[in-house]
């Protein structure tokens, strides 16, 4: 019998002495420590009277548990479900209650407080800290390294991964063992992965960036990861000499952008720069190419289908694009009213098909029912074109899409206008209400640390290259944009912030 995820992802890498995890303190975490301590984990699991199917909902720091704990949940037949660290008590009650969870595992600092709410749920409960500590290792460690692989089968569930809630309340995208199996193997071929890589990992692993895009690549090849807590920019510079591929958001590369250590020197032996999770500048790409000589690429993917274009690896990785369809992946653009595909270069909904994307949002049967079209395309809520050389770029969110006295604005060409004028960092273009137009165009604009641009600048610009209703009406100045853990530009946080600008 089987167990495709695990069979292919994690048993190879038993018994090997080879390092998984390299650790900043200079320590390391083998494949076998690894699959060990998993496999503990999967008995504890057992004991705590989890079944194939049932879910393990875990907010913890990052730690190699943590991520043992992944391999567990496979191995066990159980369903992770990783939660962001950033959520109060009050939205994990949400989770957990949402997702019936059978066990909840959380840092020991939140014990007391989710105590009652596993308590109501009828949940177990266990502590993980960023050091391995607490009540589930202790357990753990009393149980046997030995486990027998539960059977499950492609279309089983492996994982339930929350989106991020940019756009609203998180949705809990169910995700088979095939849509996780299929996008790593895609990747790895995509990418040209080998078990001689070294991934720079400093992403969160509750987010389908860190956790399978980038943990199950390095599985799939038997590669090693340099494994950080977090992204720090000294730990950063400090690590990339032993690394031979990073992935990372954008902040990411802007920050070590700002920083001067970045030289050529420092990243000549690097292998590959990806970039994700949100839109990546082009004058970012740029400027790290100018740099480095690396020229960034940039893939498009979500909680709910994980990767659905890259740039190409051999060829041209251009700028403020996404690439191609991956193999395997189809991408139509169609009209929002009609669902009709639209001719290449227009701009419409991004659909996708294929064996990467999720089975539906977990008790959500009219949400699903909405997005996700009886032909198995999934609407993915982002709007984009196909350019003439088949480049996918993204415009932006469905969701933030202005439209104002009965016409459509899409902010990235606006946006696109504000960040190319001097002083510029970056800019942020929302619609607010308004009472003539119902919505009008506001532009929120972070200044360069130095020459921070006149407002007169900035509408001379638009005048000149924008049609006057795409204008934005309102100006304001911010030293940064509200950003969620992702890296993303919450656009509803600055909607809401100036709702009440024009009524
Ligand atoms: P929610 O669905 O809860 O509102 P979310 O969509 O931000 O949150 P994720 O699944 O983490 O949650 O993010 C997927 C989204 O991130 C995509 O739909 C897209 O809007 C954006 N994204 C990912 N990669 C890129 C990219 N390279 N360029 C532009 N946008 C990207
Ligand atoms: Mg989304």
């Amino acid at each position: 019998m089987a167990n495709p995820l695990y069979d292919t992802l994690f048993a190879p890498h038993e018994g090997k002495t080879k390092p998984f995890l390299l650790l900043p303190d200079g320590g390391e975490v083998s494949y076998t420590a690894y699959l060990d301590t998993a496999a503990r984990l999967a008995n504890t699991l057992r004991d705590a009277g989890l079944k194939p199917g049932d879910r393990v909902a875990v907010q913890v720091e990052k730690s190699p548990e943590a991520l043992a704990l992944y391999a567990a949940a496979v191995r066990s037949g159980v369903v992770f479900l990783p939660l962001n660290t950033a959520y109060t008590v009050e939205e994990l009650s949400y989770f957990i209650e949402d997702s019936g969870a059978g066990l909840v595992v959380c840092d020991p600092a939140r014990r007391e407080l989710l105590a009652p709410v596993a308590a109501r749920l009828g949940a177990g409960l266990e502590t993980l800290s960023a050091d391995g500590g607490g009540s589930l290792m202790e357990r753990a460690r009393r149980m046997p390294t030995r486990f027998e692989t539960v059977d499950r089968g492609e279309d089983d569930l492996a994982a339930l991964l929350y989106t991020s809630g940019t756009t609203g309340r998180s949705k809990g995208a169910m995700l088979t063992q095939r849509n996780l199996l299929s996008n790593a193997l895609t990747l790895v071929e995509a990418w040209r992965f080998t078990e001689d890589d070294v991934l720079l990992h400093a992403l969160p692993i509750f987010h389908t960036h860190g956790l399978f895009v980038a943990t199950n690549v390095i599985l799939a090849v038997g590669g090693s990861m340099i494994f950080l807590p977090k992204f720090d920019i000294d730990q950063i510079i400090a690590n990339l000499p032993r690394a031979t591929a990073m992935m990372g958001v954008p902040t990411f590369y802007t920050r070590l952008l700002d920083d001067p250590r970045l030289t050529r020197e420092l990243v000549a032996h690097m292998r590959l720069f990806v970039s994700g999770s949100a839109p990546l500048l082009a004058e970012t790409h740029r400027a790290f190419e100018e740099r480095t000589g690396h020229r960034i690429l940039e893939r498009y993917g979500m909680t709910e289908t994980n990767m659905n274009t890259s740039n190409p690896y051999d060829g041209e990785r251009r700028a403020g694009t996404v690439g191609f369809p991956l193999p395997g992946v189809e991408l139509k653009i169609t009209d929002p009213e009609t669902g009709e595909e639209l001719p290449r270069g227009e701009i419409g909904q991004i659909e996708v098909r294929g064996p990467n994307v999720f089975m539906g949002y977990w008790n959500m049967p009219e949400k699903t029912k909405e997005e996700l079209r009886e032909n198995g395309f999934f609407i993915t809520g982002d709007l984009g074109l196909i350019d003439e050389d088949g480049y996918v770029h993204i415009v932006g969110r469905n969701k933030d899409l202005i439209i104002s006295g009965g016409y459509n604005i899409y902010p990235k060409e606006i946006e696109m206008v504000l960040d190319a004028q001097p002083g510029v960092k970056e800019s942020a273009v929302v619609g607010v209400p308004h009472p003539d137009f119902g919505e009008t165009v506001l532009a929120v604009i972070v200044p360069e640390k130095e020459g921070r641009p006149e407002r007169a600048a900035l509408e001379a610009a638009v005048r000149e290259n924008l049609a006057r209703f795409k204008h934005p009406r309102e100006y304001i100045f911010l030293d940064e944009l509200p950003r969620n853990t992702m890296g993303k530009v919450q656009k509803n946080v600055l909607r809401e912030k100036y709702r009440d600008l024009f009524t």
